[in-house]
């Protein structure tokens, strides 16, 4: 039923559009009870407001932990207006009814991502607020909660075109909201413990996300989407400004996560480095002595697969490598940064989506992963194992030389992103061939090895880019076959986890090939 609003109480730690809702609900003849700076703002702004210290007969206290935990708060929010006992207890105790109330809560996500210590986070868990939002939305049948300043509006309109009441559907969808609002932020602050106390995967843990916005579409155009925030503030395409291009697609937002993730593996300060996704799956990756460069080495890698593709940088993009980029259909483009002559050459491709950041992710930073099953969800430690060159055993009687070594490693690292089952070729610090996600090793070495040669083929090369090539398996080749189908593509060194049964045999077969190999000692499964 139409409910109508007389009494408002307020309590807002961020103060946009307040003094303008104070104001309407004023006009609307509605009172308005609220907390010390809420009440303050309202006041100097000219708005006729009630402290709720005055409601409850008690003093603000405990820094504001304790402001409106009071009966004659959450009587007046809880009690049901047609019961007789709840309207008898309200009498008897001079409570009044709260029709509205708003409140946000103590910044407590931005608090920790400011970096602030630990007993300023704790200062920051607003505990009242909560309680009063956790009240009004179980008692949404009489009760209007706003926890979204986005909501005033919608509020007001809703106000007037029912003559001063809200509507059941409006005050429901409220509710509905409120709660997602208290569950995420009980969660943030739940996952921010966990993180001071160097919990993992295993721990319990909550699970809620902040709507960041709605997508046209999910992965195809009959499945609806959002986009949601873990409030982590960590550089990547939840956090990238927009610069220009269409709006992100679902799937562009998780190729160009993918593709972020990737080329942040990459020390800037080292190399500049360049990814192409496609699919999740990079077509093509790169280091090079100019920017520019790393584009051209990745986009040769794979010309066909790069069209439409997603690409990232490890460095700022600059005016070379924008003209490059822009001289195929690109769909996204991520980097940390970009000269004022990139965003020119970029602003005549109104399409092309232009994603900065401030800096790059951590690929150590110990993270939590999620991954859904049927009535459930799979929990584990984000993959951030590194191997580095004293990580490494030579196996077979040849051992690589340094230069091999190197794109061994940056084979390791490329292959860590490639969905498994991956094998990677790479020569002079750019893949030549990637085969990812076949159901056995064999096809995907099948498949990267195909992808080379016919590259050379487009490039008009007399022998395939992967001769002479180091080779990545991301785990371990569990017969010969797989390691005898990339000496016959031309690879002449191997980096792989070792661990099968067969070792032996694997080893042995390399060594008839005249490949050095090393072992990891770890895998990098990615399904
Ligand atoms: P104000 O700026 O009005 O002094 O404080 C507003 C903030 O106080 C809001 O974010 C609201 O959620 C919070 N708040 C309201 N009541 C209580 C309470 O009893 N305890 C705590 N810790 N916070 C409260």
């Amino acid at each position: 039923d139409l409910h109508p609003v007389r009494r408002a109480l307020i309590s807002v730690s961020d103060k946009t559009g307040l003094i303008d809702l104070g104001q309407s609900l004023e006009a609307r003849g509605i009172e308005i009870l609220s907390t010390g700076g809420t009440a303050k703002a309202l006041r100097d702004a000219g708005v006729t407001v009630k402290d709720v210290a005055e409601v409850t007969d008690f003093p603000e206290m405990m820094d504001g932990r304790v402001k409106t935990l009071h009966p004659m708060v959450h009587g007046g929010l809880l009690a049901l207006r047609h019961n007789d006992e709840h309207l008898a207890s309200m009498e008897e105790h001079g409570i009044w009814a709260i029709d509205l109330l708003v409140v946000n809560l103590y910044p407590f996500e931005a608090t920790v991502a400011s970096g602030a210590d630990y007993d300023t986070c704790i200062e920051n868990i607003d505990i009242g607020g909560p309680a009063m939002i956790r009240a009004a939305a179980k008692n949404h049948a009489f009760v209007s909660v706003v926890v979204d300043v986005e909501d005033y509006s919608k509020l007001l309109g809703d106000l007037d075109q029912h003559d001063g009441s809200t509507c059941p559907k409006l005050r429901k969808k409220l509710a509905q909201k409120a709660y997602a609002r208290t569950a995420a932020y009980d969660a943030a602050v739940s996952n921010w413990m966990a993180g001071a106390l160097d919990l993992k995967a295993p721990h319990r843990r909550a699970f809620a996300g902040e709507w960041k916005q709605t997508l046209r579409y999910g992965e195809n155009s009959h499945q609806q989407a959002a986009f949601y925030t873990d409030g982590s503030n960590r550089p990547g395409v939840a956090t990238a400004q927009q610069l220009q291009g269409k709006e992100l697609s679902y799937n562009n937002i998780n190729d160009t996560d993918a593709a972020f993730e990737l080329v942040a593996e990459f020390d800037p300060t080292d190399s500049p480095a360049v990814a192409i996704i496609k699919h999740a799956n990079p077509c093509g990756v790169a280091l090079g002595d100019t920017l520019a460069d790393a584009y051209q080495k990745a986009f040769d890698c794979d010309r066909t697969s790069a069209f439409g593709g997603i690409v990232a940088l490890n460095q700022p993009l600059d005016a070379d490598t924008a003209t490059k980029i822009t001289e195929i259909f690109t769909e996204v483009v991520i980097a940390p940064g970009a000269s004022d002559e990139a965003r020119e050459i970029f602003a005549a491709k109104k399409n092309l989506r232009l994603l900065l950041t401030d800096g790059l992710p951590d690929p150590r930073e110990p993270l939590t992963a999620f991954k859904q099953v049927s009535g459930g969800l799979l929990v584990q430690d984000k993959d951030v194992g590194y191997i580095g060159l004293n990580d490494l055993k030579v196996v077979t009687e040849k051992a690589p030389t340094n230069e091999q070594l190197r794109d061994l490693l940056f084979a390791w690292k490329v292959g860590k992103h490639v969905k498994s089952n991956a094998i990677v070729y790479v020569k002079d610090r750019a893949t030549v061939g990637v085969g990812a996600g076949q159901m056995s090793r064999l096809d995907s070495a099948n498949v990267a090895a195909a992808k080379a040669q016919r590259m050379a083929d487009e490039l008009s090369l007399s022998e395939s880019l992967a001769k002479g090539s180091a080779v990545a398996s991301d785990a371990f080749f569990p017969f010969p076959d797989g390691l005898l189908e990339a000496a016959a593509a031309g690879a002449t060194c191997v980096i792989q986890p070792g661990g099968s049964m067969r070792d032996d045999e694997v080893i042995a077969a390399a060594n008839d090939a005249g490949l050095a190999m090393v072992f990891t000692g770890m895998r990098h499964f990615r399904h």
